[in-house]
Parts: structure tokens; sequence; C-alpha cells
């Protein structure tokens, strides 16, 4: 498949995903049965999963949304920009991160920071795919779905420059591009 001037090959299929998320979120409807979380969703790469974990979330749970990037093309430049979306019903709650990918993990680091000043009562990042080489800062992943090579990744709600964010499964960039 192309994207732009880049070529993918399949990598994970939906069917592979959403196995993945049930697992996951019966984890997390058992550890937060009684906690009444509220889920902080990262946009945008994090939209699809965000959409189809809460569609398994069976406890009593809110969602929020928060948008920043750093994330320029294809290089993580560790440059944040501005956060927006997080306010004072952070203080006092059991908060889950629901983010797409940690890379080198300065966007989690950041948004950490961000939560904390609001006095969450815990936080826990729950993350689709973790890329264990690449991570440059020290961070405690409380749900991983896939941990997977330094390689660039689409869909599933991630992009390359903007695009592939609608396709079903994620694409892994072939040999050929890299
Ligand atoms: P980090 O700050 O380096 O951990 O990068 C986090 C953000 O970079 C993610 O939320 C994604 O938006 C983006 N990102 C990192 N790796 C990839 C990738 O392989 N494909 C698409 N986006 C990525």
């Amino acid at each position: 498949m192309t994207i732009r001037d880049k070529e993918f090959e399949p990598y994970i299929f939906e069917e592979q995903i959403l196995t993945r998320i049930r697992e996951i979120s019966r984890d997390v409807n058992k550890s937060y049965a009684e906690k009444n979380p509220l889920f902080v969703s990262v946009l945008n790469g994090s939209f699809m999963f965000a959409a189809d974990l809460m569609k398994e979330i069976s406890i009593r749970s809110e969602i929020s949304f928060v948008k920043f990037s750093s994330y320029q093309n294809m290089d993580s430049t560790g440059e944040i920009k501005e956060l927006i979306g997080l306010n004072d019903e952070v203080k006092g709650r059991d908060i889950i991160i629901i983010e797409d990918i940690v890379d080198t993990g300065h966007t989690m680091h950041h948004l950490l920071g961000d939560i904390e000043k609001f006095k969450p009562a815990s936080v826990a990042i729950c993350t689709l795919l973790f890329k264990p080489d690449a991570l440059k800062r020290d961070i405690d992943l409380e749900y991983v779905g896939f941990s997977i090579p330094n390689k660039f990744v689409v869909g599933y709600g991630l992009d390359y420059d903007g695009y592939g964010r609608n396709l079903r499964d994620i694409y892994q960039l072939s040999e050929s591009s890299s």
C-alpha cells in the first residue's frame, strides 16, 4: 500500500487488535471496578483505539479528550506543542491515559507532568503500541497492546503525514522505503 511517497505492508490486523483490546479491557474492568475512572484519550492518534476500547469498558467511567502534537512527518523531535483540553475534572480522579503509541516517550512524559498539576488520585497509561527500542524517558506503562520494533507504522488512527488514520489494520513501513 502506498501512502504519499512511502510503501507500507500489513503488520497487525484489525482482528488481532480487537482481540487484544478485549483482553486489556477485561483487566481494566477488574482493576477499576469501584473507581469510577476518567479515561483521557490523546488525540488525534488514539481516536480509533479509544472508541474500540470504550465499547468493551463495562464499569462506571467517563472519557475526556486532550490534544497536542510533537510529531512532524516521521521524526520525533522532542518538541512539544501546547496541550488543550485538560481541566479540574482530573482532580482526585483515577486517570487512565489512552494513547496510540509510545515512541520516545517525550509526549507521555510531558502529558504526565501536566496531569499531575491537577492532582489526580492516580494515573495509569494504556497504549496500543510501544516501541521499547525508541524509549528515551523513564515511564511506566500499565497496559500495552503490542510491543513493536522501532519501525514506522500507520493505520488504525496512526498517520503518515496526515494520511492513513482511517485504515482498519496497522501497516509497517516496507524495507524498500526505510
Ligand atoms: P513520542 O513522544 O516520541 O513517544 O511520540 C508519540 C507520538 O508520536 C504518538 O502519539 C504518535 O502520534 C507519533 N508517533 C510515534 N511513532 C509513530 C509511528 O510509528 N507512526 C505514526 N505516528 C507515530
